[in-house]
């Protein structure tokens, strides 16, 4: 018989799943590793997918909720400063210029935490995620660029509890994060650091390789890519070439089912609940958006103030005709012949939205499709499950019966 420590925290007796057993939230889950661990014991309140409590973990992390009535926080959430940057030498290979990896070294060598989670790819496998707590700046390096898949980052929460760390930094994407600030209390840290990137539209292994198969002209070579504020995906391949797609002319019928149902119902674009935000969607292209949300997001940023140049953010155009007139599209699985995508494509690049009117854009264009896609689906769902932050964003549309 397994004797149990007296004092032992309650969790320590629940079971880790196996990887092959269905997860509590189904057909939802997102795959955010909590359980494959004994934090498992938390998932009914953790999960993001069985229980939506945003505002309430804002107020628990950020010491209030966001304000309703400035439409900056209804968009992109509490925060305390907003800017676009860049780094003076970009890290090669990483997604945008390596802003997220150079503030997980710089905290990792001035011994500000003993780890930090995030995820490497497996050997066989470049877009196969494989979670480490890494814990030298070579480890650290070796986790940049996307992995865009479903990554069960929270996997290794167990090991962070064997290990005796203390302080931690968790590179994550909303869902994760989610589940992470649930337990926060119960991983026994004196200091936990959220270092958060958006994320959207995120798939399965399988799901990407369908992506690739039905959008790139050569899927086996493609190391990166990212939907950019041009309205084209860009690919890059092995040989440093670029290929890129209109947005307007993705074959939106075959590429229907492509992306995991959690992120059909996800409504944590801008990763509501990390200290600091690093993204691209607000920035002009080439450029970071970078989100600080609480003092210590800020004493992160600090940290890489001489690696990075800054400029102020920018909004202009009017996205709301733009996604009032992609709702059907994106409804429908409709798809533009090539030439009309690309003609589409540049007039929208020429005098669409920009800076954060084109994050704006792309926030009111996923959550309109997973409004209606959880209308559809999970009816009984809809209204606990939807932030009232999401509502007011789609009550801006009109929206096809569902
Ligand atoms: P790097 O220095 O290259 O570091 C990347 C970090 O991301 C690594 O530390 C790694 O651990 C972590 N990571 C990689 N894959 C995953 C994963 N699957 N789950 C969790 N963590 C991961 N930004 C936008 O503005 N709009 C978007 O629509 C958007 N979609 C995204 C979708 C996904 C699936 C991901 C992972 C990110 C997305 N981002 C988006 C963020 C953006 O693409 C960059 O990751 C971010 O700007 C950081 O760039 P960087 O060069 O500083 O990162
Ligand atoms: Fe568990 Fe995470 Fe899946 Fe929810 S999303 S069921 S917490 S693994
Ligand atoms: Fe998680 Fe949402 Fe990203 Fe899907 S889109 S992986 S649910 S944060």
């Amino acid at each position: 018989m397994t004797s149990v420590i007296p004092d032992s925290p309650k969790h320590h007796k629940s079971k880790a799943l196996k990887p092959s057993s269905r997860r509590p939230a189904k057909e939802l889950c997102s795959e955010c590793g909590l359980c494959d661990t004994y934090y498992i014991h938390y998932v009914k309140e953790a999960c993001a997918f069985l229980t939506q409590h945003i505002a309430e973990l804002e107020t628990q992390i950020h010491d209030r909720s966001r304000n309703l009535e400035n439409e900056d926080e209804w968009y992109f959430g509490v925060y305390q400063d907003m800017m676009a940057a860049r780094k003076h030498d970009p890290i090669p290979g990483a997604q945008w210029t390596g802003i997220v990896s150079s503030i997980a070294i710089e905290m990792l060598n001035r011994g500000w935490v003993e780890g930090v989670v995030c995820v490497q790819n497996t050997e066989s496998d470049r877009f196969q995620p494989q979670p480490v707590i890494a814990t030298t700046p070579a480890e650290i390096l070796a986790a940049r660029v996307n992995k865009p898949t479903l990554s069960p980052n929270l996997s290794v929460l167990e090991q962070v509890a064997a290990s005796g760390m203390k302080r931690l930094l968790v590179i994550g994407v909303g869902c994760q994060i989610q589940a992470l600030r649930t337990v926060e209390k119960e991983l026994g840290l004196e200091k936990l650091y959220v270092l958060g990137t958006p994320c959207v539209d995120n798939v399965t292994r399988a799901g990407l390789q369908k992506f690739l198969d039905t959008t790139s002209r050569s899927p086996s070579t493609v190391v990166y890519y990212e939907f950019m504020q041009d309205f084209r995906v860009h690919f890059k391949h092995e040989d440093g070439s670029t290929e890129t797609v209109p947005f307007f002319g993705l074959k939106t019928n075959q590429l229907k089912d492509v992306f995991a149902p959690s992120c059909m119902t996800c409504f944590d674009y801008v990763n509501s609940l990390a200290d600091l935000v690093v993204g691209y969607m607000g920035a002009p292209y080439g450029w970071q958006w970078i989100v600080v949300r609480n003092d210590r997001g800020q004493e992160m940023l600090d940290l890489v103030q001489d690696q990075i140049e800054t400029q102020p953010v920018m909004s202009q155009g009017d996205r709301k005709n733009a996604v009032q007139q992609s709702i059907p599209a994106y409804d429908k699985g409709v798809t533009l012949p090539m030439w009309a995508a690309k003609l589409m494509g540049l007039a929208i690049e020429r005098i669409g939205p920009k800076g954060l009117e084109y994050a704006r854009f792309s926030i009111d264009s996923h959550f309109t499709r997973n409004y209606l896609y959880v209308k559809r689906h999970y009816p009984d769902k809809l209204e606990a499950h939807v932030p009232d932050y999401a509502k007011r964003i789609v009550s801006q549309y009109k929206l096809p019966d569902a």
